[in-house]
């Protein structure tokens, strides 16, 4: 697992942090102590974090939806983007990780307009649709496990509305996605979602190498 643009050498991608990305101090300060916990690589990149938070602020999107909060790098990037009242629905099973997206929300001052829900987010997406969550979200980020990509997937075709958008997390998973030689079960289960998504009509997409790979699909 990459969290850094594959493609790019350390010179390059940190020339790319210098100029390219305007990182809050409150967002600096979380990659920090992140680094420093098991599973940092779970952390998206900062220029991830920057192009969602443009995503949010070009589609003008007022409800999100993440799946896979971790320590909450991704949730404070996109919340800080949203209006006032806008509101992020966040979707994780550890309450250690997000712990700390909470000190992270609360320390930007977006801590109003987070909704965190702890358990298995299959059964949250099935909770928002069974209370009439259909169409309700303007975007949706999915960074989760990816046994249950295709899932969330198709979840997140259900809970965004048309014209919405859904962004992918890790689909170049370190390049090995396009190597055949490579079939764990991770790896397959972006290989076969990324194929359905490409072929898939129920979406317009872009798959953008941005960090470990983010997909742009938005809903017709
Ligand atoms: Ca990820």
């Amino acid at each position: 697992m990459s969290n850094r643009s594959i493609g790019l050498d350390e010179e390059l991608h940190a020339y790319l942090l210098t100029v390219g990305v305007r990182e809050p101090e409150v967002l600096r300060a979380l990659r920090d102590e992140t680094a420093k916990m098991p599973n940092a690589g779970m952390q998206i990149a900062p220029e991830e974090g920057a192009t969602l938070a443009m995503l949010v602020r070009l589609t003008g999107a007022r409800r999100i939806l993440e799946v896979g909060t971790f320590t909450g790098y991704s949730s404070t990037a996109m919340a800080l983007a949203l209006p006032p009242d806008g509101r992020i629905t966040c979707c994780d099973v550890s309450r250690e990780w997000t712990d700390v997206a909470r000190r992270a929300w609360t320390d930007a001052g977006v801590a109003d307009r987070v909704e965190l829900r702890l358990g298995p987010a299959v059964e949250t997406l099935s909770e928002l649709l069974a209370a009439g969550g259909a169409g309700s979200f303007d975007l949706a980020f999915i960074d989760a496990d990816k046994a249950n990509y295709d899932a969330y997937y198709e979840g997140a075709l259900r809970l965004v509305r048309p014209g919405g958008l859904i962004t992918i997390d890790n689909v170049l998973w370190s390049g090995r996605v396009a190597d055949p030689s490579v079939n764990d079960d991770d790896t397959l289960a972006i290989r076969e979602l990324n194929a359905k998504i490409a072929a898939d009509p129920r979406v317009d997409v872009v798959m953008l190498p941005v960090a470990d790979g983010l997909t742009v699909a938005r809903i017709r």
